[in-house]
């Protein structure tokens, strides 16, 4: 609930004084335990502004410029606590301990076998029934000279949602003056665990609120991507991309071959992870662009991750409402969730998605927004 414009508080500029960057916390209401959720509002020096509320970590909306300078928010948001914690496709949400698919919600781990809750019918999906999506994280801002955010912290506990190890996980959440989001993701543990971590908003360029995102034009970096069963679990091979309608290696209005995706499971659109082009393994690499040719709005994506699960929103039911009562269609948004690959816990060809005692996880994806005349 945005009862918040009567507690704003100013809580920084930018560590060089600037009056125009500017962080401020508000209340965003209370989580069915009694929990209090913050929401922060960041703003750079052209005025792009993201919220982010303290529930789940999530990106509660991003104001971007189109080439008039109009701003709108590019990213599909609920009104309420309550709409997050019932209703929400995971909108804005940071995903974990283990983003997407586990099979059979089972897998080994030194010798021992791993038993997660089943939650997307035989199988486990985004880290269990009360994933890190659906917790408090602990907030500090954070500011530097050219950048103002958050850092957000949650500790998850040993053996919640099934998941072996106490795991401390952060993400610090960064709006620079180059119009550029950052998501810089770190997690240790006390025992051995796996981690997966990603965010799951859904992007349209052409305001969170105006429609399908069918017209927007995609471009992604990825010459492969993973082939999967019926119930979306990665068989293990890694096929091109060449001759499909995932080959978005020259730009593609999303709904352009939608029609193209056959296979049922994919529910009549994208939900592909595709293998990100990376000449050295966890580099900081270009891994998808898009763009909105009516308002020019552009939003190209880096990531060290390995793959991104592309996401066309195919819900089937017109139930989701957002802020004002808005109801958003099918298609409504374009996830781009970088990530490690699904259900890589029991694909050992995969990269490794283990985190062992005094190791550190840490991956970064960075949104930089543009426009293009
Ligand atoms: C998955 C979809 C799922 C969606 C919402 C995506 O990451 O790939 O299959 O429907 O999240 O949970």
């Amino acid at each position: 609930m945005l009862s918040s414009v009567l507690t704003m508080t100013t809580v920084g500029v930018s560590a060089n004084n600037d009056p125009k960057m500017s962080i401020e916390r508000s209340d965003f209401g209370t989580t069915p335990d009694g929990e209090r959720v913050e929401l922060y509002t960041f703003k750079n020096t052209n005025g792009l502004t993201a919220k982010v509320i303290t529930y789940g970590a999530i990106i509660y909306s991003l104001e971007a410029p189109d080439k008039d300078g109009q701003f709108t928010n590019v990213t599909a948001n609920c009104a309420s606590v309550a709409d997050y914690e019932t209703k929400s496709p995971c909108f804005g949400a940071l995903i974990g301990r283990y983003a997407n698919r586990i099979a059979r919600g089972q897998f080994m781990l030194e010798g021992g076998r791993v038993s997660l809750p089943l939650n997307a019918g035989p199988n486990h999906i985004h880290g269990g029934v009360r994933g890190f999506h659906k917790r408090v994280w602990k907030a500090e801002p954070i500011r530097g000279n050219d950048f103002v955010g958050v850092k957000l912290t949650y500790v998850s506990k040993d053996g919640e949602e099934g998941y072996p190890g106490k795991l401390v996980a952060t993400v610090a959440y960064e709006l620079n003056n180059r119009n550029e989001w950052k998501m810089d993701y770190r997690a240790q543990t006390d025992k051995t665990t796996v981690v997966n971590l990603t965010n799951h908003a859904y992007w349209n360029l052409a305001g969170a609120q105006s429609g399908t995102v069918l017209d927007q034009v995609l471009t992604v970096n990825a010459d492969k991507y993973l082939l999967a069963d019926d119930a979306l679990i990665p068989t293990g091979e890694i096929v091109p991309v060449e001759g499909t309608p995932v080959d978005f290696r020259k730009p593609h209005r999303v709904g352009e071959r939608m029609h193209e995706v056959k296979e049922k499971q994919f529910g009549g659109g994208y939900d592909h992870c595709m293998v990100i082009n990376h000449e050295k393994t966890g580099a900081l690499d270009f891994c998808a662009k898009l763009k909105d040719p009516a308002s020019g709005r552009t939003m190209e994506v880096s990531t060290t991750q390995p793959g991104v699960q592309i996401f066309s929103a195919n819900f089937q039911s017109s139930s989701l409402t957002g802020a004002g009562g808005y109801v958003y269609p099918r298609h409504l948004g374009l996830c781009l969730e970088t990530q490690h690959f699904p259900d890589s816990p029991n694909k050992p060809q995969f990269p490794s998605t283990v985190l062992h005692p005094g190791e550190s996880y840490h991956e970064v994806t960075v949104h930089k927004f543009g426009v293009e005349k």
